[in-house]
């Protein structure tokens, strides 16, 4: 998708501070970090957010949540972590190429939303 930000990190138009690479997936940090440690995992191929995924995305996705847990640990995330997944207007999505938020640090994180 020539207009997404994250399609054009995966085409190294965009810089990005990577985590891990193959086939099917990227990890980078955060721009923003929001904890100590804060990285996504992202499909390399377009998929706009988790409200599009189907049977077709079932086995990149799968890839992608089977390799949180090992990218974590190798940022140091010993004792757990995070996952979120920002889906829609809802959900607040900001950027529309689906993203794992894997984040953590040496502290437990606050709880996870705050009630209204
Ligand atoms: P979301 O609200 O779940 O769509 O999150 C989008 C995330 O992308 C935010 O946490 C941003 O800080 C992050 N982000 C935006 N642009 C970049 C970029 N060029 N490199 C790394 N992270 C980015
Ligand atoms: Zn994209």
């Amino acid at each position: 998708m020539t207009d997404c930000i994250f399609c054009k990190i995966v085409e190294g138009k965009i810089p990005s501070r990577k985590v891990y690479e193959d086939e099917d997936m990227l990890a980078f940090h955060d721009i923003n970090p929001l904890a100590p440690v804060h990285f996504m995992i992202i499909p390399r191929k377009h998929l706009d957010s988790l409200a599009a995924a189907t049977d077709e995305h079932a086995p990149v996705l799968g890839r992608m949540m089977a390799m949180a847990g090992r990218l974590a640990r190798e940022q140091g995330l010993t004792d757990g972590f995070r996952t979120i997944v920002n889906t829609g207007k809802i959900g607040r999505q900001d950027v529309y190429h689906l993203h794992i938020h894997i984040i953590g640090g040496p502290h437990p994180l606050p709880r996870m939303i705050a009630k209204e």
